[in-house]
């Protein structure tokens, strides 16, 4: 190894605030369980469910490269963030033929949405607001004058696709006024939903979020330096009583929070979903402070009985970004997301799309317009019905599963959406010892709760149980197994 230089003077103080993510901790320990184990843990949808089976791209030479089932269900499933395996033992060995590093070791790699997300990620990781750096002069627009990027049309999507997705927020949402909002297609919800952070927080500002909360939103925020306000939740959702307190005491108006960020149905982790009467209460109690909603409702089609009413079709005032994800619905591995925004933010949001990933992937968007086009707004509900009778059915199945087996150990509230069941562990404090040790022991896990909240320093007694992938006989098995581990534990 040649000496290194002191890789800390080129971080940025954001950059260095960025800490692996406390889920990372819990997959990397399960990647080394052994394949009997049953896992409760991963928050994947079920691949069975994306419409998608195999793919044919013929070449201009007339031969063909083919995706056959198992190719495809890779392809459609979310992947480690650096990219998929073999792609990335690939592009080394193509570094290796044109560079020949030094000392290729001292390098990884990483698949981006094309290399201008991954420029402007590197200027992040190295400048601070403010900071000098050196360019080539004339340089290119897109990097390095961001006021001209200013001028440059937005990207916002293509747009049949874009025309579809207003249709379905019409279908769906029926907005007041729908003229104020724009859409704009994004890689993922999760690409949408953390430009709309930037777009909206400083450093060191506070944002209310439900507690828990989402640990990827809680990651970003975190190291972006927010100031994360935790709001208590129950079975439906983030507490108005407890928000309208926290609001109504707040010491210092100059730095009274502007913005609420929620996760409305289905929640991850806790399953929880607001009613609509909750939904009025903290609208009502977002107009008295002036707040600025973000509605990440990415398991909004996997409501099980009726859709309530979204933040966005009770807008009045204009103060809801709403994101929604392709994710659950098509496939998570074509990183397909929107957003909806009143206008005037949604064009700065545009701006900043247009210095990162330039526009969420052409061909991802056309294959769901060719979809969307085939199924009409008929078939795409019809599949949307599908998905969310499977995962009630699984939901059933747990919540059988959980009662038998663990009955008066554990406290929780039946999800009405989404993936996840989110327990107390009645008598026991630290759940990521449990886990960690006791229940991997027993070849089985569940994701401590821990990762959800924005206090890392405490211990916490909730599991959060995932039943998106698992069969039945897994989901039966497994938690005859956790119900074991918790006798063992809690009658030692
Ligand atoms: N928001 C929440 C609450 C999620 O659970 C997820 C992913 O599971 C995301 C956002 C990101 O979804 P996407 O795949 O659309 O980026």
């Amino acid at each position: 190894m040649q000496n290194s230089p002191d890789y800390t003077r080129f971080l940025s103080t954001a950059a260095a605030r960025r800490q692996p993510s406390a889920i990372r901790e819990a997959t990397q320990l399960f990647a080394r369980s052994p394949p009997s184990t049953i896992s409760f843990a991963a928050g994947n949808p079920n691949v069975a469910l994306f419409p998608f089976k195999e793919a044919t791209i013929t070449l201009k030479d007339d031969t063909t490269i083919q995706l056959d089932s198992s190719d495809m269900s890779k392809a459609l499933q979310y992947l480690p963030t650096p990219g998929q395996a073999d792609l990335l033992e690939w592009l080394r060995k193509l570094q290796v033929r044109y560079h020949s590093p030094i000392d290729f070791k001292r390098y990884e790699l990483c698949v981006t949405n094309g290399s201008m997300e991954g420029l402007s990620k590197v200027f992040e990781l190295v400048l601070n607001t403010t900071e000098s750096i050196l360019v080539d002069s004339p340089c290119y627009s897109g990097s390095s004058d961001m006021s001209k990027a200013l001028q440059y049309l937005p990207t916002p999507g293509q747009a049949d696709l874009l025309e579809w997705l207003r249709k379905l927020q019409v279908r769906y949402h029926s907005p007041i006024d729908f003229k104020r909002y724009e859409l704009c297609v994004t890689n993922g919800s999760m690409e949408g939903l953390s430009k709309v952070f930037e777009l909206v927080l400083n450093t060191t500002e506070s944002i209310l979020v439900d507690s828990p909360c989402y640990s990827g939103s809680l990651d970003f925020l975190r190291g972006f330096g927010a100031n994360i306000i935790s709001i208590n939740t129950d079975s439906n959702g983030m507490s108005a009583e407890y928000l309208d307190n926290i609001l109504s005491n707040w010491s210092d108006l100059n730095t009274l929070p502007r913005v609420l960020y929620t996760i409305p149905n289905g929640s991850n982790p806790t399953g929880a979903s607001m009613s609509l009467e909750r939904k009025k209460d903290i609208y009502n109690i977002a107009q008295k402070y002036n707040l600025l909603i973000i509605e990440d409702d990415p398991y909004f089609f996997l409501q099980f009985k009726k859709l309530v009413p979204s933040f966005l079709s009770m807008d009045t005032d204009g103060r809801v970004i709403r994101l929604d994800s392709m994710s659950k619905v098509l496939s998570g591995g074509m990183r397909l997301g929107f957003f909806t925004a009143p206008i005037p933010l949604w064009q700065k949001l545009v701006y900043h799309q247009q210095v990162t990933s330039l526009h969420a992937s052409s061909l991802s968007q056309m294959v769901a317009l060719k979809l969307f086009e085939k199924w009409g707004l008929s078939g795409f509900h019809q599949h949307t019905e599908q998905i969310s009778k499977f995962y009630e059915n699984q939901k059933n199945l747990m919540v059988n599963a959980i009662k038998k087996h663990l009955n008066d150990m554990v406290t929780f509230n039946e999800p009405t959406a989404g993936m996840f069941i989110w327990m107390k562990i009645n008598g026991i404090d630290d759940t990521r010892k449990l886990i960690y040790e006791k229940a991997l022991e027993q070849e089985v896990l569940l994701l401590p709760g821990s990762a959800f909240f924005s206090d890392q320093s405490k211990t916490y007694p909730y599991v959060r149980v995932s039943y998106s992938v698992c069969t039945p006989e897994q989901i039966e098995t497994g938690m005859a197994r956790f119900g074991k581990v918790l006798r063992e534990e809690l009658h030692k």
